[in-house]
């Protein structure tokens, strides 16, 4: 028997064992140590991000931006249903009252009508999620945000190497947060960033990463004593996880130019396919950028999406489902306001993910195409 294709493969570039080691060796494996200095500087002077916090996930992220723009009990955050529980999570921790947004009828990023019914005078933050790595209508939702004097949080957990009409992803709104999962295109195991955008929120951010500590500027020598300044928790990654992480950036265009190639060959086979097949394929806006990291279809409805992923399944190819929108969850369903949410139960019900990674080679990709194929031509 063959076996099985996995959804996803975590890719190893080949130096991280060794960097790890360094690591060790350095005699400092706590956070901001070598690898983390190399990684920081990778972000702000090779991607030219304004700044870059690594932290243990884009969830620490997320908390983090949560903290930095004050959330207190009664406010309201305006956040997509359909995207993971973090992105919701981090700011319910701070009291938030969360209001769910729609996604779009072609695309599962935020609807900027959604946003726009929901602003009250109790909102504070719109988290548009940058869904697939493919951008948001950013403008739109940064007039909106400037418009009533919002703060926008970017979770672009998925948005490495993406951009918005020119524009770095994750570096649009006041904070960004980045995360380094396995499932995604650049990995450490765990692991994230935060970027801050606005230099007004970059003291403050060093401290609640460090818990709620002056530390960062006592090692920089600005300060003579340090001590508990503010909020704050320990945010910051081991220095192991920093040397795995710069490891997989060395290697970012390789992996991405990979990745582009598989998601390209995807588009190919199933373009012709689509129309007949009555399903849909990613839709990618003039303005947005395809930074590969995930290939869906969207089917007719739930019962061919299992009737999909269980032909799939057993001819030996693993193909999943994404998000339950977080507004219909146990958690949240007797907390949500009534309305419907069409869109994001669509996405929820019938979105599938394709297996997409590295070591993903054509003869595997072949295969996961036929069977695509006899599935859909009978
Ligand atoms: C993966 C992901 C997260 C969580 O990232 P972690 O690093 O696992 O905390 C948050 N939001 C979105 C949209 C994600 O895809």
């Amino acid at each position: 028997m063959s076996k099985v294709i996995p959804f996803n493969k975590p890719y190893l570039s080949g130096n991280e064992v060794e960097y790890i080691e360094q690591s060790v060796r350095s005699g400092k494996i706590s956070g901001d140590g070598l690898f983390s200095k190399k990684c920081q500087s990778f972000f702000t002077e090779q991607l030219g991000y304004p700044s870059a916090f690594l932290t243990t996930s884009c969830t620490d992220a997320l908390e983090m931006a949560a903290i930095l723009a004050n959330i207190a009990p009664g406010d309201e955050v305006i956040i997509p249903s359909f995207t993971f529980v973090s992105t919701a999570n981090a700011f319910v921790l701070r009291g938030a009252t969360i209001r769910f947004a729609d996604s779009q009828h072609n695309n599962p990023n935020i609807s900027v009508e959604s946003i726009n019914e929901l602003i009250t005078e109790k909102t504070k933050v719109i988290v548009p999620v940058h869904y697939a790595g493919v951008a948001c209508p950013m403008d739109e939702i940064m007039d909106l945000a400037h418009k009533h004097n919002l703060l926008v949080v970017e979770d672009a957990a998925q948005s490495i190497d993406s951009f918005y009409r020119g524009k770095t992803l994750g570096t649009i709104g006041q904070f960004g947060a980045f995360s380094f999962h396995e499932t995604k295109n650049i990995i450490s195991g765990e692991g994230g960033l935060l970027t801050v955008n606005d230099e007004k929120y970059t003291r403050r951010a060093e401290i609640i990463r460090e818990k709620g500590t002056n530390r960062t500027a006592f090692f920089r020598g600005d300060i003579d004593k340090y001590g508990w300044v503010d909020l704050g928790s320990s945010f910051l990654p081991s220095d192991l996880i920093a040397a795995y992480l710069y490891a997989q950036l060395e290697s970012m265009e390789d992996i991405q130019r990979k990745r582009l190639a598989i998601w390209q060959r995807y588009w190919d086979a199933l373009e012709p396919l689509a129309k007949a097949g009555g399903f849909e394929l990613p839709f990618i806006p003039d303005f947005a950028t395809n930074n590969a990291h995930m290939f869906y279809i969207v089917m007719p409805n739930i019962e061919r999406r299992s009737a999909f992923i269980s032909y799939l399944r057993e001819r030996g190819v693993t193909a999943v489902f994404h998000y339950q929108s977080l507004h219909a969850s146990s958690f949240f369903a007797d907390k949500h306001d009534g309305r419907d949410l069409i869109q994001a139960d669509r996405y929820t019900n019938c979105l599938v993910r394709l297996p997409l990674y590295y070591e993903f080679n054509e003869a595997l990709q072949n295969k996961t195409i036929d069977v695509i194929n006899e599935f859909f031509r009978g």
